[in-house]
């Protein structure tokens, strides 16, 4: 068996055992695999064992693989990274989903370049509008992306009424061994979302090394590079 099947399926069987623990469904947790510098050649082999979700940081290097990797059916592709302003269009253009709006003017920009794209789509093959999830700096770390707490409502009525976007839910990445409260938090303000917004569906947390703590506090959606694909060399 392949290193990476091996991999997914022990981080399935975990993603089961904390979900079991919990008293929550496995089943409304979706493995994201995180495959930033990662060749297409792990990417397929992943896919080859069924895993259908991945994650993107570096636009560029994303764009690449998602035109190289056209024929796997069935792929999902999430940007999941910081956003600059002048960069919104290719993540409009090729992503089914992005998980780090954190403005509103980077919804503006995606929502109307997705329309310009959802109207050149031929109809064999529409394109859907775009999944997003409002990322919250709920460390409240000054030097990571993400909107304070008291902006999210703002962004989310924006989203809602916004064509070309699909308001799902809320993502974080809190700090290094935050406590149990952060967690909890960002739990209070997807239950808050939920409650306002029929189409939020998504708590977007945890990655290797915090899975446990985040699906404890309710994620529906864990981000997975390292315990998949193996420590990522230092990018350049
Ligand atoms: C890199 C990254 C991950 C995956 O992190 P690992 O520790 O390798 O699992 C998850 N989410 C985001 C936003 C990332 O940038």
């Amino acid at each position: 068996m392949s290193v990476i099947k091996n991999n997914l399926t022990s981080i399935q069987d975990s993603i089961i055992q904390h979900a079991e623990k919990n008293h929550k469904n496995a089943e409304n947790i979706t493995l994201l695999a995180v495959s930033k510098t990662k060749p297409n050649a792990l990417i397929q082999e992943a896919y080859a064992a069924g895993q259908r979700a991945f994650g993107e940081n570096y636009l560029q290097e994303a764009v690449d693989k998602i035109k190289s990797l056209k024929v796997l059916n069935e792929i999902e592709w999430h940007f999941i990274g910081p956003i600059q302003s002048n960069k919104t269009k290719p993540i409009a253009q090729h992503f089914d989903w992005v998980q780090s709006v954190d403005r509103l003017k980077i919804a503006k920009r995606l929502n109307d370049q997705r329309l310009d794209t959802m109207k050149l789509s031929d109809n064999t093959t529409p394109m859907l509008p775009l999944n997003v999830c409002i990322q919250v700096n709920i460390s409240e770390e000054t030097s990571k992306s993400g909107l304070s707490t008291a902006d999210i409502s703002e962004l989310a009525s924006f989203i809602e009424q916004a064509q070309g976007l699909v308001l799902r839910g809320l993502m974080a990445i809190p700090q290094k061994n935050a406590p149990a409260e952060t967690y909890i938090n960002m739990q209070q303000l997807f239950n808050t979302l939920q409650k306002q917004y029929a189409t939020v569906d998504t708590l977007s947390m945890g990655m290797s090394n915090d899975m446990a703590i985040a699906i404890a506090s309710g994620s529906t959606m864990v981000r997975i590079g390292t315990a998949i694909f193996g420590a990522r060399e230092a990018k350049a």
